[in-house]
């Protein structure tokens, strides 16, 4: 990880914003500013200098993961005090106006006209995969994929959404998942209709679709990915619906490529789907950045003006939810490349039968 890069990327949008002084209080941005990975600590960047806070549960893992930061842990433990007093030797400083309390704010003893917004300076740098992020997300993709149909085989009609989690949830352990990316959902037949229904203890019957969202931790980056099956034989109208999503799928990937804005990938998945008479049962956006976090920028939306640029991975993941009938979602991760798009997600998109 190019750790002293970030950091100069970083000092150039300050220097563009005018301020001398960022103090960073997201820990995924910390993460991925100096490599810490712990749950406590604060980050105070300015022209010359970087200085790490944390507390005393982390002596030995910030002095094993901190790269190119001076660390102090103050002896009452006190990390913001601690930041305030330095982060008062400038004129202004910026803070991250997303993750910081009015209770944190209050502890910086800055007035606020000393105070500058910072919104989504670092996050902006992380939208921009380094090759070797592309590699963690991949290898974290690769082992959510290899539990996926060794689970299926675990299935029988009758089985609640949360075991079929569970087994999802520890063949992925198993695997070396050093976590989830998010709470796995198995969302099965009319559940199968909420947006984001999670594993609930429904169980799956032997005539519907199946929702299966999950992903796994690895590397400190997260894998995300949807597939929709079906238990028993499939009926006409469950076989177009599930057409029809894996073509506004494939089309919102064949529009990815550098320039382009996120909308216009949007709009190609939503083209499909009004075309087939579901666009209204298309209730959310294409799809989202991934990496250190699962939702992180662009927003492949509707509204998005953002243009997608080399080295970024996102989702497409178009679905159908019809209420009563049920619903089906289909999700790849896609690395923006020099000249178009490279599907990272290796599973298969055929309508699997259980
Ligand atoms: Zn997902
Ligand atoms: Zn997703």
């Amino acid at each position: 990880m190019n750790y002293p890069q970030r950091i100069s990327r970083l000092r150039q949008r300050m220097e563009n914003e005018g301020v001398t002084a960022l103090l960073v209080s997201s820990l995924p941005n910390t993460r991925y500013l100096i490599g810490f990975s712990g749950s406590n600590g604060l980050l105070l960047v300015s022209e010359d200098r970087v200085s790490f806070w944390t507390d005393s549960r982390y002596r030995e893992q910030s002095a094993q993961e901190v790269q190119g930061a001076r660390v102090i842990i103050p002896a009452n433990g006190d990390i913001w005090t601690a930041a305030a007093r330095q982060a008062n030797r400038f004129r202004t400083v910026a803070v991250e106006a997303a993750c910081l309390t009015l209770a944190q704010r209050q502890r910086l003893t800055l007035p606020d006209e000393r105070l500058h917004p910072a919104v989504n300076w670092v996050e902006e740098l992380r939208a921009v995969k380094e090759p070797e992020e592309v590699e963690a997300i991949r290898r974290a993709i690769h082992l959510a994929s290899s539990v996926f149909e060794p689970t299926l085989e675990k299935f029988h009609p009758g089985m609640k959404e949360t075991e079929l989690a569970g087994h999802l949830e520890f063949a992925l352990r198993q695997a070396g998942g050093e976590g989830l990316s998010f709470d796995t959902i198995v969302a099965s037949g009319v559940h199968a209709a909420l947006v984001h229904g999670r594993a609930s203890s429904k169980p799956i019957g032997s005539k519907e679709f199946v929702i299966l969202d999950y992903g796994v931790i690895l590397g400190g980056y997260v894998s995300d990915m949807t597939r929709t099956i079906h238990t028993g034989p499939v009926p006409r109208r469950a076989r177009q619906v599930y057409q029809a999503v894996l073509d506004a799928q494939l089309a919102a990937i064949a529009a990815v490529r550098p320039g382009v804005t996120c909308a216009t990938v949007d709009a190609a998945a939503r083209k499909v789907l009004q075309r087939e008479g579901l666009g209204d049962a298309f209730s959310h956006s294409t799809g989202h950045g991934l990496g250190l976090e699962v939702h992180e920028s662009p927003r492949v939306s509707r509204l998005s003006k953002q243009r997608l640029a080399p080295g970024q991975v996102i989702t497409i993941e178009p679905g159908v939810y019809i209420p009563g009938w049920g619903g089906v979602r289909i999700e790849d991760v896609v690395l923006v490349t020099e000249s178009g798009v490279e599907v990272l997600t290796p599973t298969t998109k055929k309508l699997l039968t259980v």
